[in-house]
């Protein structure tokens, strides 16, 4: 890549997409780069309908936030294991943890410690 760029901005979500504007709209060059896909461009679904395409509604719909958060071709569905020793991990604040209800009813609680009741590896 022979062309400089003033700045290069990772990820094109609420935070990088407007700063990644702002510094084009004040005349530098930027570099965007985004990892994730065009949801309306993308087929994907969740739990709750497996097998069928919920997009682009689950993006476009605010009604449709959990299953926003849910779907398979828009979340980042892995987590970072900070520590090998349960006893350390269970004190990291960005601890996070799968219950069963949080996955049968698809809300959004992968809630940190302390309320986990034991630190597990998440995928
Ligand atoms: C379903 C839902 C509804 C919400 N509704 C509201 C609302 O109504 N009002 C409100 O104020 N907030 C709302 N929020 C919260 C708001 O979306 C977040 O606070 C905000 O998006 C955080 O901005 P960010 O730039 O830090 O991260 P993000 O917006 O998550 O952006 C991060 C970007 O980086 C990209 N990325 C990640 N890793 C890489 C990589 N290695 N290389 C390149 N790109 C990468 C991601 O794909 C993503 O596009 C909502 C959140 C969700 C999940």
């Amino acid at each position: 890549m022979d062309h400089p760029f003033d700045y290069i901005v990772v990820g094109s979500g609420a935070g990088g997409g407007t700063l990644a504007a702002r510094l084009a709209e004040a005349g530098r060059s930027v570099l965007l780069l985004e990892a994730g896909g065009d949801p309306r461009q993308l087929s994907g679904t969740n739990d709750y309908q497996p097998g069928i395409n919920r997009l682009p509604d689950d993006y476009d719909v605010p009604a449709f936030h959990g299953f926003a958060s849910e779907n398979d071709a828009m979340r980042w569905d892995f987590f970072v294991r900070h520590y090998a020793s349960d006893e350390l991990q269970a004190k990291d604040p960005n601890m996070c943890a799968t219950t069963a209800a949080s996955r049968s009813t698809g809300s959004s609680t992968r809630a940190p410690a302390p309320w986990a009741a034991a630190p597990r590896t998440m995928r």
